[in-house]
């Protein structure tokens, strides 16, 4: 429900709808590829208000509210925001959200909050992310904000993974008395917005600085331990954690079966491409510390926003020459149309109905070409998809010295093959309520990209803060 009903201002809607659209600024493309900092240059304070007084109010339950996953009062922060009320605005946004700085940024709008906003019909969308984003980092810049926790409640819970799925989860918990702490195979907190999000859509200083607010409300964290591998659940069970939350997400990239040379030196996976290209190497695992080797030549193989996010980071890196190969046409592809935009902006090619069936050396034994047919579209398949269908004899070859598969992700199945009982499937998807995130093991809960596969920051984020309701539930009710 809005906080501030819709038909209680007395606003011109139709002045509203016809107000001057300004677009987001952006850094002009050759300064951005010149570094890794935001592509996105925030809203001054008078432009944010100027921005938020666009929203004409439609009534309860407007459509933004609806198409946000988590909900949240689109129309009353836009009120607020208006005003210059920014940390009420705020406020608004974490009463729904534990990563509201985050998803502003990170959420593929056109798809969401702003893609259902009715002024699409005749005019332009209301920038609800970017206001979003203003409103937070202005509260946390300015006043700093402090999680609201419940009295201790004395019980402990054990959570598996740092991403968004288990940190929202472990502020809901402590926001209900809870002692939480979270297990994490890599040496830092943030999953894949730090190991995996490239800097230049999320600065790694907005993740950390939100870390603190987690940090000071009392959330624990042990880096560099692999459950499954180091600790076990049932251990975690017999060291006293009343209930245990999995958010493990699904890494590990998936291969190109039965292509030849996919280990030639300068082919690259996109999670290592990405995270040794991002991240400090401070934060990475001690495998993950030797530079890359990247060439003047990248082919990124795949369509989806990873494959637009390996470009963009190769253009960063120095690489003259930047190319998408896909299967299939722009029309099938997954990736969002923003990221693509960008990434084209930037100097990226896209190479449609391409298929890499071979990647070889040259002389000295590295990558020099990858041999590709060309495709044709076929019928559709189960999903809709119309199939990609090789056309015979139609071989020829890219050069490259660099090749980044970016083909997708599945799920390490280590948790499953090591918790008795614990139903999982499709290679090791955990299986779980959808409402509560309960799983076939009693105490277990379980959201995010383990659950339903590769998916969104914020649909991981709704996941982890349904489970920490029903994990408080079920702490109630549980005797000892
Ligand atoms: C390159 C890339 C770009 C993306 N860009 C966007 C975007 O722009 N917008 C968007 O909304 N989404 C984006 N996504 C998707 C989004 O990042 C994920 O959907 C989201 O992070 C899933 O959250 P999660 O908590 O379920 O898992 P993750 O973020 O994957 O976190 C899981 C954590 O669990 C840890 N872990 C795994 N196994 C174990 C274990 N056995 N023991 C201990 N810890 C373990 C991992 O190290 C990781 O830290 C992107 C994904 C990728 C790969
Ligand atoms: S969480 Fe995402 S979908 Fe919801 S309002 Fe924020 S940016 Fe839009």
């Amino acid at each position: 429900m809005q906080s501030i009903p819709s038909e209680t201002l007395i606003i011109d809607r139709k002045a509203r709808a016809n107000m001057p659209f300004y677009d987001l600024d952006l850094r002009p493309p050759t300064l951005r590829t010149c570094d890794f900092e935001d592509v996105v240059i925030d809203f001054s304070t008078e432009r944010a208000m100027l921005e938020a007084a666009r929203c004409i109010h439609c009534p309860d339950p407007a459509p933004c509210m609806l198409a946000c996953p988590t909900h949240n009062d689109i129309p009353s922060a836009m009120w607020l925001i208006e005003q210059g009320r920014f940390s009420d605005a705020a406020d608004l946004y974490h009463q729904t959200s534990s990563l509201p700085e985050i998803c502003g940024r990170v959420c593929p709008h056109e798809a969401l909050c702003q893609g259902s906003c009715v002024l699409n019909k005749h005019h332009t969308p209301v920038l609800t992310g970017e206001l979003e984003t203003f409103a937070v980092d202005y509260q946390r810049r300015n006043e700093g904000r402090v999680i609201p926790l419940a009295p201790p409640t004395g019980r402990r819970v054990a959570i598996i993974g740092a991403g968004p799925a288990g940190v929202a989860c472990a502020d809901q918990l402590v926001q209900r008395g809870h002692e939480v702490t979270i297990f994490e195979s890599k040496p830092a907190p943030g999953g894949l917005l730090v190991y995996g999000i490239p800097n230049f859509k999320l600065p790694k200083d907005v993740w950390f600085e939100k870390w603190e607010e987690f940090e000071r409300a009392g959330v624990k964290f042990v880096g560099n331990a692999y459950i499954g591998k180091d600790k076990t659940i049932d251990g975690l069970f017999n060291e006293g954690f009343s209930a245990v939350f999995i958010g493990v997400g699904s890494e590990v990239d998936a291969k190109m079966e039965n292509t030849p040379g996919t280990d030639l030196p300068g082919v690259y996976e996109a999670t290592d491409f990405l995270i040794r290209g991002n991240v400090d190497p401070k934060l990475l695992p001690s495998e993950m510390t030797r530079p890359l080797e990247v060439g003047k030549r990248v082919v990124v193989i795949g369509g989806g926003d990873t494959a637009a996010d390996c470009l963009r980071t190769a253009l960063r890196l120095g690489s003259e020459e930047v190319t998408c190969l896909y299967r299939r046409t722009e029309k099938e592809m997954p990736g969002g149309k923003t990221d693509r935009a960008m990434a084209r902006e930037e100097g990226a090619k896209y190479r449609f109905l391409t298929q890499p069936i071979r990647f070889m050396a040259g002389e000295n034994g590295r990558l020099a070409a990858v041999e590709c047919l060309e495709m044709k579209l076929g019928e559709p398949d189960a999903k809709g998809r119309r199939k990609p269908i090789p056309i015979e004899g139609s071989n020829f070859s890219v050069a490259c010295d660099t090749a980044v598969l970016a083909l997708g992700y599945w799920p390490d199945p280590i948790i499953g093959k090591t918790t008795p009982d614990l139903e999982t499937h499709d290679w090791g998807l955990i299986t779980a309520d959808k409402k509560t995130g309960s799983t076939s093991r009693e105490g277990v809960f379980s959201g995010g990209d383990c659950v339903t596969g590769p998916d969104l920051v914020v649909t991981a984020m709704v996941a982890g803060r349904k489970a920490a309701w029903a994990i408080d539930e079920y702490l109630k009710n549980k005797k000892s």
